[in-house]
């Protein structure tokens, strides 16, 4: 068998696998699995994997950088799938994001805001935000912008509020990562309690971005709607990058 057969084999064992996993956690928390969206996490991957995950069916694609998302998501731009971006977001990268991202996950800042919408405006286009919450210890002593990116808990409706009021973007909900070596438990807990507060704010701001490779049967039994899968889906990437 070819390369491009090997790796097409490899990709859908890994992908049954994983579909097994999110039914398993869905039934373990009596949640139907679609309410989960997967977004398989292609950083570091090529293009060709993009075009064979959609084949697999997969509809969700996660980078997270621009530089290599930009050229990844034109080369498939004949594909029928969502783009989501997880990264941190620089502002100067904004205008290219919001010209081809339907979902942004990283969003901390209203000044983001500001620049997707005035691109996303300009191209036509409405992309869905999530504000991204930083859970870790020291968040919440923290008036934010740290290294991973994220706005402390007691910020989030806040800025929730603020881009609901900007035109050309959707506030959808929030996202955050589990801190690492941590029990994911309460950090996804804490997450549910914060969507629970936006979608009081805004009936629209459903989504609940959570859980990766090592934690996601515990971010969908503290309902996460969205889980974002590199290693688990695509295999380990090389350990000094991403
Ligand atoms: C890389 C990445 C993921 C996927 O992580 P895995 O552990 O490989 O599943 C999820 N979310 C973000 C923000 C990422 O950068």
């Amino acid at each position: 068998m070819n390369r491009t057969g090997d790796r097409r084999e490899e990709l859908a064992a890994n992908l049954a696998a994983l579909r097994r996993r999110i039914a398993d956690a869905c039934r373990a928390a009596g949640r139907d699995p679609e309410e989960v969206t997967l977004v398989a996490v292609t950083k570091m991957c090529p293009a060709s994997d993009v075009r064979l995950l959609a084949e697999l069916g997969v509809t969700d694609i996660g980078e997270n950088r621009d530089q290599e998302a930009a050229p990844k998501a034109r080369e498939c731009s004949d594909l029928d799938v969502a783009w989501h971006f997880v990264g941190q977001l620089q502002t100067n990268k904004c205008r290219s994001v919001a010209s081809y991202a339907d979902v942004i996950h990283s969003v901390d800042r209203v000044r983001q805001v500001e620049a997707l919408s005035q691109q996303a405006r300009r191209l036509r286009r409405t992309p869905r935000l999530l504000v991204q919450v930083d859970l870790t210890a020291s968040a919440d002593h923290r008036g934010g912008g740290t290294l991973g990116g994220g706005v402390p808990p007691g910020q989030v409706t806040q800025l929730a509020r603020e881009i609901a009021k900007i035109r050309g973007v959707e506030l959808a909900g929030v996202m955050a990562m589990a801190p690492v070596a941590e029990d994911p438990n309460p950090a996804f807990a804490r997450l549910a309690d914060i969507a629970k507060r936006v979608h009081a704010t805004d009936p629209y701001a459903t989504v609940i971005s959570g859980g990766m490779s090592g934690d996601l049967e515990v971010a969908i039994a503290h309902g996460a709607t969205h889980v974002r899968i590199g290693t688990a889906l695509l295999g380990a990437r090389r350990p000094d990058v991403g």
